[in-house]
């Protein structure tokens, strides 16, 4: 009795791993402060749209990828209340169990039709994407070429591929063949793969694509690109940034996401029928999760249908991406290489970018800072995005509240 009593009272207080714990990562959190890199969840009241509450108050969003406004379009809405209405809130299983349901084939066809290829295969997210088809191409052994701005997701898929990732300048087309060069030197026999954004995520430029296909061919390397920002924004009808040079058909892997411009969730990729049985049998982020909802795909299907209705919707979001990035720069701001809706207004100093923000949301604008490790260490910025559905009355609100920010902080003159 009286060992087991002694016990008792050593053993340690039945939380006490909860505790361990919860100090740990307080103490990482503290540091990660210390570097103004502490980032917190916003709560928006409303629906999505250019201007949306926060905290009982309407703010301009000028940092949503609801490029087309499409996210609370009457037409979304409806198709997805149907969707609910006739397929019901769960698609039951995977894609391979007894989730494909009606709505992914007719989603996968009406994508496939509007890129213009012979098959198209939809994934749960973009992120879910890009970690489920670069494995499936490359393993260990092969060897990836990234660009170094590429976005998380590429990034994380080559990680998870355990194929050699060979990372080259942004955009730097003769650094790319110089590392094609060396590997086909050094082993003819592995597998290559170039992997690359068409619309940047973070700068708003655009991929040097022709070079790149033409790099491709010559090197003998597969080629994904992922059109997440492209889609809906770039290229005739929106069609994306391979349509836009003219290259269609050129590129084997195309991916997208239902995500930004189509305003609603989910992600495909578009390329040859035999792609899509290969991908169907080799990719586990496709394999192992629950098919994407009814609802979900009602949206997608809607969208889709409204950009090619009104092909006019692209214009206008390129027009208001002029104009806001030209105004940015009267002013003074340094916008980057932005040739696009992505506009990064760059300050360089993270704490700076943060006071930025504070600044413009309490001029009613939400447009956030974005610092490392979401871009390279010095490059902290607002990252500005702007929509079809912004008028130029919202764009000059933006502008003048830019100006203010920018004079309190000594910014601009
Ligand atoms: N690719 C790019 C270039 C992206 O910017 C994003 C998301 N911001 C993704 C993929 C991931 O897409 P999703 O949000 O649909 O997961």
């Amino acid at each position: 009795m009286e060992t087991r009593h002694k016990s008792a009272r050593i053993t340690p207080p039945s939380d006490a791993l909860v505790t361990a714990l919860k100090t740990e990562l307080r103490d990482r959190l503290e540091a990660i402060k210390e570097r103004n890199l502490y980032r917190q969840l916003r709560t928006i009241q409303s629906e999505q749209g250019s201007w949306i509450e926060i905290d009982a108050k309407q703010v301009l969003n000028l940092c949503s990828n609801n490029y087309l406004g499409l996210a609370s379009h009457p037409k979304l809405k409806e198709a997805a209340a149907q969707a609910a209405y006739t397929y019901g809130c769960g698609s039951g299983a995977s894609r391979l169990i007894c989730g494909t349901m009606a709505l992914h084939e007719t989603l996968e066809h009406h994508i496939a039709k509007f890129k213009g290829v012979e098959a198209a295969l939809v994934y749960n997210s973009g992120y879910a994407a890009n970690l489920g088809i670069i494995p499936s191409l490359v393993s260990n052994g092969d060897i990836v070429f990234s660009d170094e701005l590429n976005h998380a997701s590429l990034i994380d898929g080559c990680r998870l591929s355990r194929a050699k990732v060979s990372v080259f300048p942004h955009k730097d087309i003769d650094a790319l063949e110089k590392q094609l060069q060396q590997a086909t030197n050094h082993d003819n026999k592995s597998r290559r793969l170039i992997v690359i954004d068409t619309v940047f995520s973070m700068d708003g430029d655009i991929a040097p694509l022709p070079e790149i296909v033409e790099l491709a061919k010559k090197y003998d390397a597969m080629l994904m690109v992922d059109e997440a920002h492209a889609t809906g924004a770039l290229g005739p009808g929106g069609k994306g940034a391979v349509a836009h040079f003219g290259l269609d058909g050129q590129v084997p892997i195309v991916m997208g996401t239902f995500s930004k411009a189509f305003g609603g969730f989910g992600a495909y990729v578009a390329g040859s029928q035999v792609l899509r049985d290969y991908l169907i049998n080799t990719s586990r982020s496709l394999i192992f999760t629950t098919a994407l909802p009814p609802t979900v795909l009602g949206s997608a299907i809607a969208a889709v249908k409204i950009l090619q209705e009104q092909p006019s919707l692209v214009t206008t979001l390129q027009e208001n991406a002029q104009y806001l990035r030209q105004g940015l720069q009267k002013i003074g701001f340094d916008t980057g290489p932005s040739q696009t809706q992505i506009i990064p207004v760059i300050l360089g100093d993270a704490a700076r970018t943060l006071r930025m923000s504070e600044l413009l949301l309490r001029h009613r604008v939400l447009a956030t800072a974005i610092r490392p490790p979401s871009v390279p260490e010095g490059t902290s910025r607002i990252r500005v995005s702007v929509t079809a559905a912004h008028t130029h009355h919202d764009l000059d609100f933006a502008l003048l509240a830019f100006e203010k920010a920018g004079r309190t902080l000594g910014i601009v003159g």
